[in-house]
């Protein structure tokens, strides 16, 4: 922590520059931490894509309210995102029909499992920098959407804009804000060691990250081809210097992949199940493993077994939020066994996930 606050003071004058566009919030989803300013990540808050969760978001609220047992819920009703900013009727109008569209159309799909989701992500990212999307104004703001969703979006957009875009906006910069240090001055080395870890090269292009006020139930997630990230800049999980964390968890995502091949292997081989997220708790606890590292100054503590929580220092992201209390507490005692061994550099790669999975 005391660390944290070091590298967070010698960037001061850094972040104080970056905060000069914060102000004129009416700017239009601007890229505001340049490509070139950080290295492995390009953080992004754009306009379209955090309108579109947004709208998700609140979709997803009213059906499962909708969809509960009038006669056995006594909640009310969730309040809209948009309640008390004294909206006109029009204006109201406008967000509860776009709301509508979304409850209809993709309120049951899920965001990191459906295709026309990911799509409808990546091009609303893509579009960060147009004002429109049916391009009337500039050819290449056409984003080819299908007819009726650009004109739900672009009829949702003033009041998006007007109401709660600033707030949004704001949220996503002050999170960019906080991780930036850490990332420029541990970026590179966190993403050769993980590589490293994983048997394979971090991609060379810096992975794209879009930083949005609502991202998914888990408050971030990854999509391959190509390799984008979402991060919920709101979300109480994503907090602090646990926000390194996030990112790096996430852009593990994108090169787990031998993990994932080397589990499957070893069950077939063994004839036994495979455990679906036994490469997830991995790289749940690798990258915290990782990053406690970098984030502690002292050696990293060692986990205190009897009530499984960490004795102190940094606490990642798995035992923050209970993950390895919630079912994942045997691979736990694996990992510690026959993973921490071979990031100690005391075993191989092919040996501790062999071990983990003969333990099985
Ligand atoms: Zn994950």
């Amino acid at each position: 922590m005391v660390r944290y606050f070091g590298i967070f003071l010698s960037n001061l004058l850094l972040i104080l520059c970056l905060m000069a566009p914060a102000s004129s919030a009416a700017r239009p989803q601007a890229n505001y931490t340049e490509p070139q300013q950080l290295p492995v990540f390009e953080l992004h808050s754009g306009f379209w894509i955090n309108l579109h969760h947004t709208l998700y978001y609140e979709a997803r609220q009213r059906k499962a309210f909708l969809s509960r047992d009038a006669n056995t819920s006594k909640s009310t009703a969730p309040k809209s995102v948009l309640a008390g900013k004294g909206l006109t009727d029009v204006e109201q109008k406008a967000w509860d029909d776009a709301v509508a569209y979304y409850m209809m159309n993709y309120a049951d799909k899920d965001l990191l499992f459906t295709t026309e989701l990911i799509q409808l992500k990546d091009q609303l990212g893509d579009f960060e920098d147009c004002d429109e999307l049916f391009g009337r104004k500039r050819k290449f703001c056409d984003a080819g959407l299908p007819a009726n969703l650009t004109q739900v979006l672009e009829a949702a957009a003033p009041v998006y804009r007007a109401h709660l875009w600033p707030e949004h906006d704001q949220a996503n910069r002050r999170w960019i804000l906080q991780v930036a240090p850490l990332v420029r001055e541990q970026g590179v080395g966190l993403s050769e060691r993980l590589a490293d870890i994983y048997q394979t090269r971090w991609p060379h292009e810096k992975i794209r990250v879009d930083v949005v006020a609502y991202a998914n139930w888990a408050g971030a997630y990854t999509t391959v081809d190509p390799l984008r990230v979402t991060i919920s800049s709101l979300d109480p999980r994503n907090q602090g210097p646990q926000a390194l964390e996030v990112l790096f968890h996430e852009g593990s995502h994108g090169i787990a992949e031998a993990v994932q091949k080397a589990i499957i292997r070893e069950c077939r081989q063994r004839d036994k199940p495979i455990p679906r997220d036994l490469w997830h708790a991995l790289v749940f606890y690798t990258t915290g493993e990782v990053i406690r590292t970098v984030l502690t100054s002292s050696p990293s503590k060692r986990l205190d077994k009897s009530n499984g929580t960490q004795a102190s220092g940094y606490d990642t992201y798995a035992f923050r939020e209970g993950l390895y209390q919630r079912g994942w507490r045997n691979y736990l005692d694996l990992l510690q066994r026959f993973w921490q061994p071979y990031l100690d550099g005391k075993a191989n790669f092919d040996d501790a996930i062999a071990r983990m999975v003969s333990s099985l």
